[in-house]
């Protein structure tokens, strides 16, 4: 996969270059570029804010870099010329090939999770665009699509100060999905969000550890038993963290034992589907 990511503090990503996502990169599974938008500015303070239209607090991130920067991304990941998408002959690409993603974090976007992240992996690219301050000029966004597929995308329900720690947490999320990239991809299964639950409890060696034991069950050697266990306490975490994302859940697989589970957690089955009870 070929990531480009667009932000005016590119060491704000040098994180991405250590552990597993510097080594998908080193094996080449990865290409990660990420480019300065001041590149893009053609002025001696290399600005790339501007007061909003309108009125209100903070400044706004001007159009024209943002064009400029993008149109490089596109001509990188696409091979449409710069120049020719500078006027915007470019227009859609041709034979309906489909758009490259363009994501911009935003959190007025749609919330980013681990089914988006599945989806993500397999684009052959993904661009980002880093706002700043009050964010950047909508139009950038309207432009950007006719060469694009963009995608306001939140990490949240909180505001942070730039796009780039939510890029991070994104480009990390997608990342580690790539084929190669998480060493034994079993484990990637039996994640959190893998099966719409969040996961079981782990523990390791010493099976005592100041005065708190390790489950007897993880002891017995007994894998039907464990996997019984283990499905169970997915259920009680989530009814107790995230109840949520039980309701409307699909059912089909549970089986008496985890109903009678759910019934206790106050979630019964109906129409296949989980609901509270
Ligand atoms: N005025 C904007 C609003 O209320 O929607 C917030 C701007 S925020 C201070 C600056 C930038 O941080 C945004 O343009 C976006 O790139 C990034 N950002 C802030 N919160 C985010 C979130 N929850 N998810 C993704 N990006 C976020």
């Amino acid at each position: 996969m070929r990531i480009d990511v667009v932000s005016i503090f590119p060491d704000y990503l040098a994180p991405l270059r250590l552990s597993l996502l510097g080594r998908a990169q080193e094996d080449g599974l990865l290409t990660l570029t990420v480019h300065d938008l001041r590149e893009f500015t053609s002025d001696r303070h290399r600005t790339v804010d501007d007061t909003p239209y309108g009125g209100g607090a903070g400044m706004v991130m001007k159009p024209e870099p943002w064009a400029l920067a993008l149109g490089r991304v596109l001509a990188a990941q696409t091979g449409v010329s710069d120049a020719s998408v500078d006027d915007g002959a470019a227009g859609a690409p041709a034979g309906g090939a489909r758009r490259p993603v363009l994501i911009v974090p935003s959190p007025a976007g749609q919330v980013f999770t681990q089914a988006m992240a599945h989806e993500l992996a397999e684009e052959p690219t993904l661009a980002f665009a880093c706002g700043r301050y009050e964010g950047i000029d909508e139009r950038v966004l309207d432009w950007a699509g006719e060469h694009f597929d963009v995608r306001p995308v939140s990490l949240g329900d909180y505001v942070l100060n730039g796009g780039e720690v939510a890029v991070m947490a994104m480009v990390e999320a997608v990342g580690r999905l790539l084929p190669g990239v998480v060493g034994n991809p079993h484990s990637l299964v039996e994640e959190s969000h893998s099966d719409g639950l969040l996961e079981y409890p782990v523990y390791t060696k010493p099976a005592s550890w100041r005065g708190h034991e390790v489950p007897e069950v993880l002891l017995s050697g007994n894998h039907g038993r464990i996997a019984q266990w283990r499905l169970e306490q997915q259920l009680r975490r989530t009814a107790a963290r995230r109840p949520e994302l039980l309701e409307g859940a699909d059912a089909s697989a549970y089986g008496k034992a985890e109903r009678a589970v759910l019934r206790e957690l106050g979630f019964e089955v109906a129409d296949g589907r989980l609901r509270r009870a």
